[in-house]
This record gives C-alpha cells, structure tokens and sequence, in this order.
C-alpha cells in the first residue's frame, strides 16, 4: 500500500480540517484570551499600556500587528520567571536552554500546555501506531534492517537531497517537522502525508511572514521571517514572537485535505542571512548544492571576505574517502560541478577549494560554517 493511501485518511483532531473562516474566527477569540492572559505580566503589560492596546480593542487578526513584538533577548532580559503568566505552583515542567549563544531562557509549562503539545505531536504521528510492535521486535545493526517506517526529523534545517539520503540509508518514509523550544518545541507544524510543505497548527498558533529589516508583511509566496503568537499557552503565552527563522508561507488547499496553511522547509535563519554582492545567501543554500553534486561530503565552510572592492566568497569543501584522488583532471571537473551548482541555487560565484577527508574541524552541537571576515576589526565596513 503507498504511503498516501495508508495515511490519507489518519486525521487525529477535527480542528485539522476546520474551514478557514471558522479557523480565523476561532483564532481571533483565542487571541483576545492570551491578551488577556499576557496582561498579568508586567512585561507585556507595560507594552500593551504603550501602544494603548487591550483584548476589547482587538476587532479583527489584522489587529495583531498593533500588538508588540517579543524576542529572544526579551526572553534572557526577563530570566529566570519574568515572563511567566501563572503561579509557579501551577507549572508541571521547566526545560532550560543550554544558552551556547549567551544567557541561559527557561520556559514551563502547565498540565493544559502539556495536554496540547501532546495533541500537536499526536497529529503528525498517526503513523506510529501502526509500527510500534514491529519496531518492538526490531533486531540487528544494519540500519535497515530495523523496523523503522516512518521517520520525524525537526531541528537544523535539512534538504531534500538529505531526506533521500536517509531514506535509503534507513528503510524509511522521512518526514519533516517543526517548532522551538521557546514557543513549544516540536508541535508547531508537520507535514502530512503529500510532503508538500509542513501545516501549521492554526488553532493553536497565529503567524505571520514579516521582513526581518523593516517587519512589515511579505508579499505572498516570498520568504520572511516566521514570527509566531502562542493562541492557547497558559504558563509562557507569547505575542508575536520573532522566531529568526526564515521560510516561505502557503494557504492555498492541500489534497490531505487539512486547512492548515503550509510553511516551506526554513531556508536559514535571518541571523546567518549573508548579503554577498548584494544577493542573500543562506548556508542551506550551500549545503543543498554540496549534496546534489557526487563525491563531497557534507562537511563544508564558507569564507567571505572584501580583499578589495568587492565581496568574494569561498566554499572549501572536503572530500568524501571514496572519491579522492591525485587526478589533477578529476579534481577540476569536481570543482566545476561545485562551482556551476552553487551557482545555480545561491544565484552568485563562489571560488571553491577542495580539501581531503577529515581535514576541516567538526563540531558538537551548533557547526559553525560560516566565516564572515569582513566583520573583523580593520577589515571592510
Ligand atoms: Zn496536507
């Protein structure tokens, strides 16, 4: 049986197939309870007072932009409970941030939000049922010789050519998913059973596509910055939280029949945007043309730097075991097939440097690839 065929029908919830002026109308009276709900902390409170904002004054969802912004720093700035909206003897768990890129966020939740997350979850997972005992009974080292059928991957943002990868290496169908641990982790959106873009759980999060410079809307269809309001979290509810994620927002009609729009796979965070020449390049970007082309391994750095009047960008790549070689012509023709994709997909040159196996340094946790010399003291502007 295809993989369509088996989930087509595997609807966990009916909000899921909510027609969308019910899903607006739905969303709107939520949206005026987490207003209320955020006017118990002074954080919220004092921004709502300054932009003269309440719940009564909200008329319709494109009242949510009078609403301010949150983000992350908000959340370091109000550390360890000052954007919390319950009594602490409410709260049911904590989870920390390891803070690797500066203060430590920690964020709850109540016995409700645990209840919703795990009906988000429950949505995208329909397909666990069915494999629980067979994966049970799995035995064996060789990768597909598990049980696996179905795989949800969330997290660093993968690519298509990734998604092939594992599921040839696994035996598996690799779905892909998302969320954020400051809005709550997995659960935000997934994609059903067409792999066409992962659905947003509208019922439970309002978004919007904003710039990242100016913060207005996008146009439809163009990618911006994913910026999310939490429409039913009692212990943490956010307005409007700047999620630094870049992706590209879809609400025409999906075949699985879910209502949900679709957010695209996240291109890179508006953080890691690089403006080289005047394009924007994201490091998944790179990443998507290393793997499309054979004989490279996905362990990469990118170099840009101003030696002169103009902005130059270099790729070096390693070299997977397998395909290395003396042949000086061999190792052209790679470079040229870098060299053409990245093109291709990044829309820019880059001069591209292939280095052997093993040689450029791997990472725990975050891999830092990117090396943007002209921000060093005395280079560039
Ligand atoms: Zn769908």
């Amino acid at each position: 049986m295809s993989i369509v065929s088996e989930m087509e029908n595997r609807v966990w919830s009916r909000e899921e197939l909510m027609p969308r002026p019910e899903l607006r109308a739905l969303q709107l009276q939520r949206l005026r309870d987490c207003v209320e709900r955020v006017s118990r902390v002074p954080f919220y409170r004092e921004a709502l007072n300054r932009n003269g904002t309440t719940s009564e004054a909200l008329r319709g969802l494109d009242d949510l932009r009078r609403l301010p912004l949150t983000t992350k720093e908000d959340l370091r700035r109000n550390y360890p409970f000052g954007l919390f909206a319950v009594p602490r003897e409410q709260l049911v768990r904590l989870h920390g941030s390891s803070g690797t890129t500066g203060k430590p966020t920690i964020v709850g939740y109540t016995a409700d939000d645990l209840d919703n997350w795990s009906t988000l979850c429950a949505r995208f997972l329909p397909s666990y049922a069915l494999n629980l005992a067979e994966a049970a009974a799995a035995q064996g080292t060789d990768p597909r010789s598990l049980a696996l059928r179905f795989g949800h991957f969330g997290a660093e943002p993968w690519t298509e050519d990734m998604r092939c990868r594992i599921e040839l290496a696994f035996g598996l169908h690799a779905f892909n998913n998302y969320g954020l641990s400051e809005v709550t982790g997995p659960g935000v959106s997934g994609e059903c059973c067409r792999r066409n873009g992962m659905h947003i759980q509208e019922d439970h999060f309002l978004v919007e596509c904003l710039d990242p410079d100016t913060l207005e809307p996008v146009r439809p269809g163009t990618p911006g910055e994913l910026v999310i309001t939490t429409l039913t979290k009692q212990a943490i509810p956010l307005l409007r939280y700047r999620t630094r994620d870049i992706t590209t927002l879809d609400d025409s009609p999906c075949a699985c029949g879910r209502t949900g729009m679709r957010m695209a796979r996240v291109i890179g965070r508006s953080d890691d945007m690089l403006i080289v020449r005047g394009v924007n390049v994201f490091p998944s970007q790179i990443e998507e043309a290393l793997l499309r082309v054979d004989g490279t391994a996905p362990h990469y750095q990118i170099e840009v730097d101003r030696p002169g009047a103009l902005d130059e960008m270099t790729i070096r790549v390693e070299m997977r075991p397998e395909k290395f070689t003396d042949s000086f012509a061999a190792l052209e023709q790679l470079r040229r097939d870098i060299s053409r994709t990245v093109s291709s997909i990044a829309g820019l040159h880059a001069k591209i440097e292939l280095v052997k196996p093993q040689t450029l340094e791997r990472f725990e946790g975050k891999a830092r690839r990117v090396f943007d010399r002209r921000r060093e003291p005395g280079r560039g502007p």
